[in-house]
């Protein structure tokens, strides 16, 4: 081996990977385990967030959280953590199965809430639910012309493993009391977002020949927040260094608009890929599915 490859190989080690994690559906996302509270599951996400000394930014649904004190104590916690809020629409609408007029509304619906919350930071950040941006290109062009008018920025995706996908299969473990079912679908949890870890990678080289700053989506869902602090290892163990959401988005990979309609809602390197015809890997929602469904029945 030449003295060069190896200080090349020795380069590239020391070049730590970015992601920025984020928190969408805010205050409730997910079934929950028996005995289990929203405000417990905000409780654990703040105290495996809060040692890693970075701003998380949750989305927030305002709609979801109107007229119930635990909700509201939700984001409460969210905030008194030290983690902002931005907008997630007020009632988690699809653009697709809606019109561009009721989304508007939906946008504006949520700045009610945010402003007082956030007490003059930066709250306008906007998550697409579903990551839906428009099943038209005139649908997309005109809400994000109007997200630019009011001051938002989006903020993208670019790893997604469906997280929320495993809610629904812990809830009923627990309540099955099957402890062994649960250490299987922790490994499949980790195993998932090591393989989208990869996805994204190889669609980042793909698309831009380099490494970019990634952002993960999370959900505030009760499995996403017992496996927290794994997840942060495996980031740790992969060299990943966890950024804040502004930074990842300061790379110039998320100034490109591919200005194509999303079908069942694609992470931001998946709509590249789409616009310049490219194969990607599977939709996130497909991978483990079928397999999640069995568990605990
Ligand atoms: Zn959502």
């Amino acid at each position: 081996m030449t003295r060069l490859l190896l200080l090349t190989l020795f380069a590239v080690s020391l070049t730590a990977q970015e992601i920025a994690l984020t928190f969408d559906d805010l205050p409730n996302h997910g079934n929950l385990p028996p005995g289990v509270t929203r405000v417990d599951v905000a409780r654990t996400f703040v105290a495996a967030l809060k040692p890693a000394s970075v701003e998380f930014y949750g989305f927030m649904n305002a709609g979801r959280a109107d007229g119930d004190a635990a909700r509201n104590e939700v984001l409460r916690i969210w905030r008194d953590g030290g983690f902002p809020l931005a907008s997630h629409s007020y009632s988690h609408m699809d653009l697709h199965g809606n019109n561009t007029e009721d989304f508007k509304r939906d946008i504006d619906q949520n700045e009610a809430a945010l402003p007082q919350l956030m007490e003059g930071q930066n709250w306008k950040w906007f998550r697409y639910p579903y990551l839906r941006e428009g099943d038209t290109v005139e649908k997309r062009r005109e809400i994000r012309a109007y997200l630019k008018q009011k001051g938002y920025r989006t903020a993208q995706v670019t790893i997604d493993f469906g997280d929320y996908m495993w809610n629904a299969p812990y809830a009923r473990c627990m309540a099955n009391e099957d402890q062994q079912a649960v250490e299987e679908l922790k490994s499949l949890y980790l195993e998932a977002a090591e393989d989208s870890l990869d996805a994204g990678q190889e669609l980042s080289r793909l698309l831009f020949d380099r490494d970019m700053k990634h952002t993960m989506l999370l959900h505030i869902g009760a499995f996403t927040g017992l496996m927290l602090p794994d997840l942060l290892e495996l980031l740790d163990d992969l060299d990943f260094k966890v950024i804040p959401l502004a930074e990842a988005h300061s790379d110039t990979a998320y100034d490109s608009d591919p200005d194509v309609a999303t079908t069942r809602g694609e992470t931001l390197l998946m709509q590249m890929a789409l616009a310049k015809k490219l194969s990607y890997a599977r939709h996130p929602d497909d991978a483990y599915e079928d397999q999640l469904d069995k568990f605990c029945r």
